[in-house]
């Protein structure tokens, strides 16, 4: 996709958000988009870079290792959205700084591991299956608590918001219950003050809902194809 397709794309998401912000009085500041670009190629990514995207995600290591090689840390704010494998996580530290993926405590004490080694810390978004679809990754809800409770003293590690995924539907309207569940469930989990888990945000909303995810309290976004695109076959 073209830097002229990306830069009207961007200003039009832009608008929404606003819209969606203003319907419920919230700072558009406050939602940070994160430019999904694990179906499009370099050029495009570069291209989005050059829009003004600031936040790029990637969902695939091996897709994800050989953009960030070719791009380099200082192109973008680099976050890993997708299921991640514990032997992947030694060339993720040090290249995404963000990991929304975080599931199980296997994968907790390999990103504390392997940051403790790097002398890095990574920002961690618990996921956790609201919708309690089968094909979803992401903790139960009931199992969240427990699991902050598990990860609090992995000292390069900081757990700073939950993320969900929505169910595709015709009518995002219907996602709406999935991110003021994920909101409700981060609000109860905060009062438990549990030490290093901060979860002042809210990774939820991709391009099918993310005016739904924004009213209700997304701070991060995810946007692949209303933005940059599917350039897959
Ligand atoms: C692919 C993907 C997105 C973006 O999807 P679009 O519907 O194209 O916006 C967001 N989040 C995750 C976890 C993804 O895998």
């Amino acid at each position: 996709m073209a830097y002229m397709d990306i830069e009207h794309n961007l200003l039009n998401v832009r608008e929404r958000i606003a819209q969606a912000c203003a319907r419920v009085k919230r700072s558009p500041e406050d939602v940070e988009i994160v430019a999904v670009t694990k179906y499009v190629s370099l050029a495009t990514t570069q291209a989005a870079i050059e829009a003004g995207i600031r936040h790029l995600g990637e969902s695939r290591t091996q897709d994800a290792i050989p953009k960030w090689n070719a791009l380099g840390a200082d192109a973008a704010v680099w976050h890993f959205i997708g299921h991640l494998q514990t032997n992947k996580v030694r060339e993720m530290i040090g290249r995404f700084p963000y990991v929304h993926s975080l599931d199980r405590l296997s994968l907790a004490t390999e990103l504390n591991r392997r940051g403790v080694a790097a002398g890095v810390t990574t920002k961690c978004f618990l996921q956790v299956n609201i919708s309690g679809e089968e094909s979803k990754h992401g903790l139960a809800p009931e199992e969240a608590a427990d699991f902050l409770n598990a990860v609090h003293n992995l000292t390069h590690l900081e757990v700073i918001g939950l993320m969900t995924m929505a169910p595709y539907t015709e009518n995002p309207e219907e996602t709406r219950p999935v991110f003021q569940g994920l909101r409700e469930l981060r609000d109860r989990l905060q009062e438990k003050n549990i030490p290093n888990a901060p979860l002042a945000h809210l990774s939820m909303g991709m391009s099918n809902d993310y005016e739904i995810a924004v009213e209700e309290g997304a701070t991060f976004i995810r946007l692949g194809s209303t933005l940059v695109g599917d350039e897959r076959e």
